[in-house]
């Protein structure tokens, strides 16, 4: 399955097969599982279910992206983002090896699309990667996880950090709790601070830290902080309500860091005004001071504290 795609941090979707087991809290109401091309293909979820390769026409679709770059990049002033995979995981231990691949293949063949490669099971990652020659620190790969706690991001952030990637960042969707991860969005080196501005340095260094030679920070494919976070909370049937803090405090921790920060959604539940009736059974309390709204994501939107948050890391290209 590949298209053009409404969310709001891609230009398009890939998914070179669909099908996966559920491994975390973000799982619980996996909208793979229920969406239309996982129900219309009777594809089982689960342990032992197997894969679907999806067909070779929609394997084609990357490489007829990539041709048509000059004209995406003349629209939008920037290289196309494909989000893969949507309905199943790239580090799914049950998937064939030789699909996972040819999917390297193709990503080695479409240099001019950025692919953002997201997993529940960055565990798997190094092992995966290490199984073809395609180098793990390609400069068209942005590598991301999904943290929905505290416990996945202690758990998996560091696992990121350790895999060569020249892009990493954070999917905190669907949020379920208040996460701190600031000391993951600053290098453990010395900071170079014209190199996270995008300036331009002679030879990939800025010349002004000691010791700027052998600062691994200017090597992207071993850099160990986070580039990017997007957070949201949770759509669709049985969705849980995001404490409104939970998001404030994951932007201003990316704002202390000068790290890029997407609010991609409310979902299903929005702060509700401060005075409510909460007779309907449309109202849920978080907390003494915080009432959620269902009002479905569309009304709930993507405005916090007044305003979209729609930052992006620099092109990794
Ligand atoms: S890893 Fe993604 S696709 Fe797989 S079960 Fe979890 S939410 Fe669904």
């Amino acid at each position: 399955m590949s298209e053009n795609s409404k969310i709001e941090w891609c230009d398009a979707t890939f998914n070179p097969w669909i099908g996966c087991t559920k491994v975390s809290p973000g799982c619980d109401h996996c909208y793979a599982e229920r969406s239309t091309p996982s129900r219309v293909q009777k594809i089982n979820w689960g342990p032992g279910a197997p894969r679907r390769r999806t067909s070779a026409s929609n394997w084609r679709k990357p490489l007829q992206w990539n041709k048509a770059h000059a004209e995406f990049f003349a629209a939008h002033g920037r290289r196309q983002r494909v989000f893969c995979a949507s309905l199943a995981d790239v580090f799914d231990n049950e998937v064939d090896p030789r699909w996972r691949i040819d999917l390297f293949d193709l990503i080695e063949l479409t240099p001019n699309l950025d692919w953002l490669l997201l997993t529940k099971r960055i565990g798997n990652a190094m092992r995966m990667l290490k199984s073809h020659d395609w180098c793990a620190g390609q400069r068209n790969v942005w590598l991301g996880i999904t943290v929905v706690n505290q416990e996945e991001a202690d758990r998996d952030i560091p696992k990121l950090l350790a895999t060569p990637a020249h892009m990493k960042f954070l999917s905190m969707e669907p949020l379920r709790g208040d996460v701190y991860v600031r000391e993951y969005l600053t290098p453990s080196f010395p900071h170079c601070v014209a190199f996270v501005q995008g300036k331009q340095m002679e030879d990939g260094y800025c010349g002004r830290c000691g010791g700027h030679r052998s600062d691994p920070i200017h090597r992207r494919d071993t850099h160990d902080y986070i580039d990017w976070v997007i957070a949201g909370g949770e759509s669709g049937a049985g969705a849980r309500p995001m404490h409104p803090t939970w998001p404030r405090r994951l932007r201003d921790q990316c704002a202390g860091a000068s790290v890029p920060f997407l609010f991609k959604q409310w979902g299903e539940w929005a702060p509700a005004p401060g005075v409510i009736d909460a007779s309907g059974g449309m109202f849920h309390r978080v907390d003494d001071d915080a009432w959620m709204q269902r009002l479905g994501k569309k009304d709930a939107g993507r405005l916090l504290d007044g305003r979209t948050h729609d930052e992006f890391p620099r092109g990794a290209a």
